[in-house]
């Protein structure tokens, strides 16, 4: 009794699926020139990744990372504009002295303006209050 073989059909490497055989010359390994391409892309990309890392092969070192990790304490932009005192009844920014004589001027303006001005009468005690209480600061009492 004689058996023999005789291949039909085999898979492609790349895909899987069935690629007729004829019998005539070497069997065919895939199914499409596209699949060999891919197949000799990845070999030959396997082949080089596989090199020296000096010959321009893949390190197999796990890929490490310097972070620079800054803190911004203060944010300049929301520190909010120097108060003013306050503002004028017009809108208009308002000004305080700026040295001892012009304080004093505008003390001996205040005295004047707070007998004469009908306007700051009814606030006489505030007023009070409040220089007497810079007078104890000025003094050195607060
Ligand atoms: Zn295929």
């Amino acid at each position: 009794m004689a058996s023999s073989e005789r291949l039909l059909e085999r898979t492609c490497e790349w895909c899987g699926k069935p690629v007729a055989y004829s019998g005539r010359g070497r069997p065919p390994r895939y199914c499409s020139p596209v699949h060999r391409r891919r197949a000799w892309e990845l070999r030959t990309a396997q082949d080089r990744a596989e090199r020296p890392v000096d010959d321009g092969g893949q390190s197999r070192e796990p890929v490490r990372e310097i972070v620079q990790h800054t803190v911004v304490l203060r944010d300049t932009t929301l520190i909010p504009p120097a108060p003013r005192p306050a503002e004028r009844l017009s809108g208009q920014p308002y000004t305080l002295p700026e040295d001892a004589v012009e304080w004093i001027e505008a003390l001996i303006a205040l005295r004047r303006e707070a007998v004469t001005n009908p306007k700051i009468a009814p606030f006489r005690d505030h007023i009070a209050r409040a220089c007497d209480k810079t007078a104890q600061a000025l003094r050195g009492e607060d």
